[in-house]
C-alpha cells in the first residue's frame, strides 16, 4: 500500500470483508461498519495533522478482538506502527469480561498515544450508541455503570487532542442526558 488515500481505503475495505455480517448490540441492529466508520472519521477530524495510519487504524481496530486476523497479517497488510496500534487496542478475549474492562482502567495509562487517540474515538463512539440505540435489555443502571467505566479509562486518554476531548465530553453529556430521560420515562410508568 503506497499512497496515504490507499493505505485508508484498503483498511476500510479490509474492515469490511473481515466484519461482514456483524451487527451492533443496540437495538437498531446498525452494522458493525458504521462503528469503524465512525471511529476513523473522529480520528481523521480531531487530529490537527491526520495520519493516515492513525485513521488506518480506526478502521481496523477491532478486526484482531472480533474478526479471524492476526497481528501479522496487519503489520504485512498495512505496516508495523498500524499493527501495533490495534494490538494495543485488543483486549485478551480469554479472560472474563469484568477482568478486561478492569485492565483496561488499568493499563490505558501506559499506553501509546496513538492506542490512546483510537481508544478515546472508540468510546466516544460507544457512548453516541448508547444514547441513540441502547443495546436490548440494558437497564438504567448497566448503561450508567457503562458511562462510567468509559469515563474512567477515557480520563487517561485525553490531552491529545482538545477537538477529541470535547467530542468525547459532548458524548457523556448527551447519554446521560439520554439515560435520563429513559429512567425518567420508565419511573413514570410505575
Ligand atoms: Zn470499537
Amino acid at each position: 500500500v503506497t499512497s496515504a488515500l490507499a493505505l485508508v481505503s484498503s483498511a476500510a475495505a479490509f474492515a469490511a470483508r473481515r466484519h461482514v455480517g456483524q451487527t451492533r448490540k443496540g437495538v437498531a441492529r446498525e452494522p458493525y461498519l458504521n462503528h469503524l466508520a465512525e471511529v476513523a472519521f473522529l480520528l481523521a477530524t480531531t487530529s490537527e495533522s491526520p495520519e493516515a495510519e492513525l485513521v488506518a487504524s480506526g478502521w481496523l481496530h477491532d478486526t484482531v478482538e472480533d474478526t479471524k486476523t492476526s497481528r501479522e497479517e496487519l503489520a504485512e497488510t498495512f505496516g508495523e506502527r498500524v499493527a501495533a496500534i490495534v494490538m494495543e487496542c485488543t483486549d485478551d478475549k480469554s479472560l472474563p469480561k469484568d477482568e478486561r474492562k478492569r485492565l483496561q482502567v488499568v493499563e490505558t495509562p501506559h499506553k501509546s498515544d496513538d492506542a490512546k487517540r483510537v481508544k478515546l474515538a472508540d468510546k466516544t463512539s460507544n457512548l453516541r450508541d448508547i444514547a441513540s440505540s441502547p443495546p436490548d435489555g440494558w437497564s438504567v443502571e448497566r448503561c450508567l455503570a457503562y458511562v462510567d467505566w468509559a469515563q474512567e479509562v477515557a480520563a487517561s486518554c485525553r490531552g491529545l487532542s482538545s477537538a477529541l476531548d470535547q467530542a468525547f465530553d459532548d458524548a457523556v453529556a448527551d447519554v446521560r442526558r439520554a439515560i435520563a430521560a429513559r429512567g425518567g420515562s420508565a419511573a413514570q410508568e410505575v
